[in-house]
């Protein structure tokens, strides 16, 4: 067994525990990183193939008003690039193709209706929250305890507005909507903004992406305290004694006076506290279940579905194994990449099949939008989170129906020297990258605070 001791022990090396690292680092504070997987990065993976192609199998937009991503990607010289919006999108519903150009899909006039009325109403209940006490708003009990796919069916009636906004609405939060409460929905909209921005390319959270991918981002931000981060190192055990927290791992034991978990909360779940954590904190950890969100990705020799005018984006209803598509192609090789959401009652469906079987509903789907070509990608690839230990799902925590007010306000401050890192700790871009950075930077200052006073 190794023993370390260090002032400050951060649990975690996704975007959160980095920059926590960075943090920590630039003001010389003694700390090290415990990170369970062989890598850095967390929930964002970029994966490289022959031919130069690299795939982002995790996180990969970014947007504005997600300013300290762009601060981040300009520190380190890494350069972005506009996600591909130009064309016809294509819409699937009731196993017909129609296009349309835009946001919003061409339907009948009352769905039109209901689809713009809903959208504004949520955009309108959002702003009502303070995303530091969500709880606080005056209907909280009611807007809890709705599952949010409850007020969309109360909301609307037309089957083709349904089919849209689950399409769209689960592609933003990542799992099934009767999953999530519907204060949780306003949350998250509050938190990323507005709706508008969570829903769109241009001006919104898919406009852009950093050359050379995510990850490498992540790999810039460990690069400079690469020393003090321990790979293959999950912490199990994190015990109480004396004016110390020691955390046990297979081989190793950390003994800290500060603890940074930059984890999101099904991952501190499955750490043992000795003390146990007081059993409101437990419940809530337990309560934030991980959404879940599979891509399906199809390279192409080129982006053929541009020469005949097509954005290769796609909106599907129940017949179809994904929720979306976009066109995810980089500039930065030839290669034309086709990305499908496939998410919440999908994935598991989806994933019963074997990979080839997989590919083949997913390139039918493909063929049926934009015609044979689809049907010879040089590479497939698919990836879901649910598999992947250290994770369990994505994009992120889902608060259930009720815990918003139930335990909304439980934090780790009876625990001394603990400090909650991670996007779901984010009361700004909760669920995205931009939330794991600024709720990074929050727990180095805390623990910088508490040294100097
Ligand atoms: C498919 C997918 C698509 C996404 N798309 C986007 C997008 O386009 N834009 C966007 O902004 N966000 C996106 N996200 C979300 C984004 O990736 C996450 O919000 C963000 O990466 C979370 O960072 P984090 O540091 O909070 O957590 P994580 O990245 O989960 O980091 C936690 C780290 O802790 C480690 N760990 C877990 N348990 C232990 C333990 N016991 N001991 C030690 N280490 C442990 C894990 O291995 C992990 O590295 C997406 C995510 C996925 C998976």
């Amino acid at each position: 067994m190794n023993h370390h001791t260090t002032a400050t022990a951060i649990i975690g090396a996704g975007f959160s525990g980095l920059a926590a690292g960075e943090r920590l680092y630039a003001s010389g504070h003694d700390f090290l990183v415990l990170e369970a997987r062989n890598r850095v990065g967390g929930r964002t993976l970029t994966k490289h193939y022959h031919s130069d192609i690299k795939l982002e199998l995790g996180g990969q937009w970014i947007g504005p008003t997600q300013d300290t991503m762009y601060e981040l990607a300009q520190r380190y010289g890494v350069e972005t690039f506009r996600t591909f919006n130009a064309g016809r999108n294509v819409l699937d519903l009731n196993q017909q193709i129609k296009t349309y150009q835009g946001l919003i899909p061409k339907v009948n006039v009352f769905s039109l209706l209901e689809l713009e009325l809903t959208l504004r109403k949520l955009e309108r209940m959002a702003k009502q929250l303070d995303t530091a006490a969500p709880w606080a708003v005056s209907k909280a009990h009611q807007w809890d305890n709705l599952p949010f796919s409850e007020f969309l069916l109360r909301q609307t009636c037309t089957s083709a507005a349904r089919k849209i906004l689950w399409a769209g609405l689960e592609t933003v939060y990542g799992c099934d909507l009767a999953e999530l409460s519907l204060l949780h929905a306003l949350f998250y909209i509050r938190a990323g903004t507005s709706l508008e921005v969570l829903l769109n390319i241009d001006g919104g959270a898919q406009q852009d992406r950093l050359k050379g991918g995510m990850q490498g981002l992540a790999l810039c931000m460990a690069a400079p305290f690469q020393e003090r981060i321990l790979l293959g190192s999950p912490v199990q055990t994190i015990v109480r004694n004396g004016d110390a927290w020691h955390l046990y791992g297979e081989q190793q034991v950390v003994h800290a006076k500060h603890v940074v978990l930059a984890l999101p909360p099904s991952m501190i779940a499955q750490i043992r506290f000795e003390p146990p954590l007081p059993q409101a904190l437990a419940q809530k950890i337990q309560g934030i279940p991980m959404g879940r969100v599979a891509k399906l990705l199809a390279v192409y020799e080129t982006p053929f579905w541009r020469q005949d005018g097509f954005s290769g984006q796609v909106v599907a209803d129940e017949y179809a194994p994904f929720q979306t598509v976009f066109d995810v192609s980089s500039p930065e090789h030839r290669f034309g990449v086709l990305l499908a959401f496939c998410i919440g009652r999908k994935l598991e469906l989806l994933f019963q099949l074997d990979k080839n079987q997989r590919r083949d509903v997913v390139l039918h789907h493909f063929n049926r939008y934009f015609g044979a070509k689809a049907y010879q990608p040089v590479l497939y690839e698919d990836h879901t989170w649910t598999d992947e230990s250290w994770s369990q799902g994505c994009y992120a925590g889902v608060y259930t129906p009720g815990l918003w007010t139930s335990a909304g306000h439980v934090g780790f401050s009876a625990l001394p020297y603990i400090y909650w890192a991670g996007t779901e700790a984010s009361e700004r871009w909760y669920g995205y990258i931009e939330g794991a950075v600024l709720s990074g930077y929050k727990a180095a200052d805390a623990v910088l605070n508490a040294v100097n006073s």
